[in-house]
């Protein structure tokens, strides 16, 4: 049985698609069988792992609206090592058409269960809001790893998203939960962050991760030659990072 993630942060630009590609790369490279749902209209996920968007025959947004399964709609990333259900545009209106549908924020765990055998991880990259998509991806999730950066405000959002958790948990997903918070474009030499990191250490304890990425420009060019930066250049830092995030989510799964 594949366990599946989310990857979720309401705000935007916080490192959500960056972790998803490049933890999916690095579980590739440590052996594991990965799948990676886009679940953004934005297809930044989809494009950042070698697949152009715009040539793509189905979608996520296919899957959702069941006239594909997410066999026929994956694709494979030779380059990466891992499977892609992507996305495009046409995702931002699954929202409006599946206003009238039951059990709608059920679709995608429902689609999944057919491949569920086939992956050890699916990772879910989420769009920067509590929407309809988000919830399809909580409702399937087993646990929520929540990427941030550690500045000032960074708390403050972090109760709205812990409070859609608790009550997905509550209302529709009794397995969800938060498996960590993941500090990313971390500066040590800035002292906000590092203090920003200690106050997450002690609120959240064990749910922060013992992996921290560091700011690393080969992470940020990886995207516009359509590679996640573990593939780009395997030997950067925050390539490295990455890798060693994939070895803590593959122990984590083992306690789970
Ligand atoms: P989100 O998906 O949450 O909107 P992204 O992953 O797209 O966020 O990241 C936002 C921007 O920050 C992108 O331009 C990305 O390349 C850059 N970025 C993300 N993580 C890092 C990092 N560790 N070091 C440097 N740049 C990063
Ligand atoms: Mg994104």
């Amino acid at each position: 049985m594949a366990k599946i993630f989310c990857i979720a942060n309401q705000k935007g630009g916080v490192g959500k698609t960056t972790t998803t590609v490049n933890l999916a790369a690095g579980l590739a490279k440590v052996g594991q069988r990965v799948l990676m749902i886009d679940l953004d209209p934005q297809g930044n996920a989809t494009m950042g792992s070698g697949v152009d968007k715009r040539q793509l025959e189905m979608t996520v947004y296919d899957v959702l609206l069941e006239s594909a399964s997410v066999a026929e709609a994956r694709v494979r990333s030779e380059k990466c090592g891992y499977d892609v259900l992507g996305a495009n545009r046409e995702l931002a209106g699954a929202e409006v058409e599946l206003v009238d549908v039951e059990r709608r924020e059920k679709r995608l765990k429902l689609a999944l269960a057919e491949v569920d055998s086939q992956y050890d991880f699916v990772l879910i990259d989420c769009p920067p809001s509590l929407s309809m998509l988000t919830l399809n991806g909580l409702c399937c999730a087993h646990g929520v790893i929540v990427p941030m950066q550690c500045e000032y405000f960074a708390l403050e959002g972090l109760t709205d998203l812990v409070n859609t958790i608790k009550q997905v948990h509550a209302n529709l997903n009794k397995d969800l939960q938060i498996i960590g918070l993941l500090r990313v474009m971390f500066d040590p030499r800035i002292t906000l962050q590092q203090q920003v990191s200690d106050q997450l250490k002690e609120h959240f304890a064990d749910k922060v991760f013992n992996t921290v990425i560091p700011r690393n420009v080969r992470l940020a060019e990886a995207p516009s030659y359509g590679l996640p930066g573990v593939v780009f250049d395997p030997s950067s830092r925050g390539a490295q990072a990455f890798i060693t995030f994939a070895e803590e989510m593959v122990d984590r799964i083992k306690a789970m």
